[in-house]
């Protein structure tokens, strides 16, 4: 605290991202970070764009980054999306906060899950922005019915990802369908980082409804966390606010090497395909090892799940596998406290993560294994 700082910087409770430890050989599934490497040719392309001693850096990029549009645009063009209806920047954290800031009413309640990304209230927060809390059901799905009642006129907007998190549950499109109907004055942000892992995106939608914003990334399916690259896709009324707002705050969010990459990336599509179906092999393979295990596991769409075991703590479990050198993540909150959000790894880092975990909740009959 500093008698400098503004009065809203002495107000911000800002937020905490998992933890990137220093440690060597660690297991680390507290982040949804993908457990395999980006599309080959993201590092050639990154290299090719630094050119002969690095001689490319010394312009600024593209501040629209109009090759990466196009290229987002052409990779969705089943969906009819074209180079205005998309605004790239510099990872969801910060499409989201222009989002925010740009797209949402300030002065009514923006609504959201009780149980959902943590950013959000923190954004609105940040912006001065009114929000409410909907309570997922208690199977943490979200009930759509809860947003539907609601009246337009008293609400700011509403934004969810889908899949959800920490919870890894995914909305039916028609669901999405029906929300953009019932508030066609308020726009409603479907946040799809996770989208990829087997939920479906609300982009074939986007050229039918004009208060829909999406947003994608390249951190978790594109195995790009490090890059920082995502984009909002909207109708080019909703995208022209965004850049109104970029423009008044960073006018070259992509650096060179992120938008060469990411155009890379959007390229190889066997890569982009091999690996998520490797992630969501994994996802069934762990979750059958962890329900044989007796742990409660939500239905997840996502490259995570969210478990529970009825005689263990949570923060237990997440201590005893630290211990073991696998990270997993647990967020002290009510409704939640029980449970651990574990990230989807390699297959040999799940059977590590299934071995600790075997080895803590059941030992006789893990002994029992060993012996026979
Ligand atoms: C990981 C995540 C993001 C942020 O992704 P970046 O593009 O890396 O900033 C946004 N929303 C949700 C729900 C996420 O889990």
């Amino acid at each position: 605290m500093s008698a400098y700082w503004s009065r809203i910087v002495r107000d911000l409770v800002p937020y905490t991202p998992g933890e990137q430890p220093k440690l060597d050989r660690l297991i680390k599934l507290n982040t949804n970070e993908n457990p395999y490497p980006p599309a080959p040719g993201v590092v050639a392309a990154i290299q090719g764009e630094l050119g002969a001693d690095g001689e490319r850096l010394r312009r600024y990029p593209d501040p629209e980054g109009e090759a990466l549009k196009a290229a987002i645009a052409h990779y969705y063009r089943q969906f009819g999306i074209t180079r205005e209806q998309v605004f790239p920047g510099n990872g969801s954290d910060e499409v989201l906060a222009h989002v925010f800031y740009a797209l949402l009413k300030h002065e009514q309640p923006l609504l959201f899950p009780d149980i959902t990304y943590s950013f959000y209230p923190i954004y609105c927060k940040l912006y001065d922005i009114d929000f409410e809390c909907v309570p997922l059901a208690d199977d943490f799905s979200i009930r759509i019915e809860d947003y539907l009642e609601r009246d337009s006129a008293q609400i700011g907007g509403v934004i969810f990802p889908n899949p959800n998190a920490p919870t890894g549950r995914a909305l039916a499109p028609d669901a999405i369908r029906a929300l953009l109907r019932a508030h066609p004055e308020r726009v409603v942000v479907i946040d799809e980082a996770y989208v990829d892992f087997g939920a479906e995106s609300a982009l074939a939608l986007a050229r039918e409804y004009p208060n829909l914003v999406v947003v994608q990334t390249f951190s978790k399916s594109r195995a790009l966390a490090g890059l920082r690259v995502a984009f909002a896709i909207g109708q080019p009324e909703l995208i022209a606010g965004l850049e109104r707002v970029k423009n008044s705050f960073n006018s070259y969010p992509l650096d060179r090497l992120a938008q060469a990459g990411a155009i890379a990336a959007l390229a190889d599509n066997a890569h982009f395909e091999r690996t998520r179906a490797a992630i969501m092999q994994s996802r069934a393979a762990l979750t059958r090892q962890l329900a044989a295990l007796g742990f409660v596991v939500i239905p997840s769409a996502a490259n995570f799940i969210f478990v529970r075991h009825p005689e263990h703590a949570a923060a237990t479990l997440a201590q005893a596998l630290r211990e073991q050198r696998i990270i997993v993540r647990h967020f002290r909150q009510p409704r939640i406290s029980k449970y651990l959000r574990i990230s989807i790894g390699t297959p040999e880092e799940c059977a590590a993560l299934v071995a600790a975990l075997q080895n803590f909740v059941s030992p006789s009959k893990s002994r029992k294994e060993v012996a026979s």
